[in-house]
């Protein structure tokens, strides 16, 4: 087999995060495509590392119901195929426990209803029974709840993440661990761009697709896009709590 360097891959995705991995393993399943994933793993110790991801955690919502149209279509198409690519991988990374929303707003909840029926989901408005459903719950008495008890819950980024690799070195991708510093023209007629390493090492592709998620502006990583179609993208700071609990709670949540 030949060192990655020396390949010219069809297709090259930077950042090995939720949508990096995602777009590989599905580029990967376009029939003759040769496709290399780069981008870091979850660094051991997050001390001095100038790059995140945000899939370095084990919870993320994921439901079909939403104000936005686009969003259900999306979130649904995402759902639907959850399971298929656990089989298919190995990797468990979805619990369907099921999704609530709580709004104090009557709008909204008449919206999401109104959503709900449009596109044929089973959530149910339960503002009058919720607390015989969550007793545990303490909403305000004006609150109003909708509950969609099958396709919605939460899934492990981590191990969707893993799941996503999985499937594409299934089809052939090639997975490299490495952080890119630049995306330049190549000089060379037989490939488009090379992808240079902080390594120093560089790929060479027909194409590239930049998923490096809230760090792209970090590094120059889009000379292959034309100019007017260059993000515009600003880094700014974040606070996020991080909250730990002890085990036993955790089992009692359980
Ligand atoms: C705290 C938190 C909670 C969230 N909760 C939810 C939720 O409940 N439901 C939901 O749907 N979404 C949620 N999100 C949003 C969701 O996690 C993100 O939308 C999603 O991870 C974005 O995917 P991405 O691939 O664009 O970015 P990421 O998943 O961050 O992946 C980007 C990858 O690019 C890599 N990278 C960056 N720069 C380079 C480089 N120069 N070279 C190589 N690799 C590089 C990084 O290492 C990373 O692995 C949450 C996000 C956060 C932070």
């Amino acid at each position: 087999m030949s060192a990655p360097e020396e390949k010219i891959y069809d297709l090259i995705v930077v950042g090995a995060g939720m949508i990096g991995s995602a777009a590989a393993h599905h580029a990967s399943q376009i029939p003759n495509t040769t496709v290399c994933l780069v981008g870091p793993p979850e660094p051991k110790v997050r001390k001095g590392q100038d790059i995140f991801g945000c899939w370095f955690d084990e919870g993320r919502l994921c439901y079909q119901i939403n104000r936005n149209k686009i969003w259900c279509n999306l979130g649904a198409k995402s759902l639907a195929r959850f399971r298929d690519l656990e089989k298919l991988t190995g990797v468990k990374f979805y619990t369907e426990s099921g999704y609530a929303y709580v709004t104090l707003d009557k709008s909204t909840l008449e919206n999401l209803m109104e959503v709900n029926q449009k596109c044929g989901f089973e959530a149910q408005d339960i503002t009058n029974s919720w607390k015989n459903i969550f007793p545990f719950l303490h909403l305000p008495d004006n609150a109003s709840v909708v509950w969609q008890s099958v396709n919605g819950g939460h899934i492990i980024p981590r191990k969707l993440v893993t799941a996503h690799q999985t499937a594409a070195q299934m089809c052939d991708a090639q997975i490299l661990h490495k952080i890119v510093s630049t995306v330049l023209p190549s000089k060379c007629d037989t490939h488009k761009w090379d992808v240079v390493t902080e390594c120093g090492s560089v790929l060479q592709g027909h194409r590239v697709l930049v998923a490096a998620g809230g760090f792209a502006a970090l590094k120059p990583l889009f000379h292959h896009v034309a100019p007017q179609m260059v993000p515009d993208l600003e880094l700014r700071t974040q606070t996020i709590s991080y909250l730990c609990i002890s085990a036993e709670e955790a089992q009692r949540l359980k």
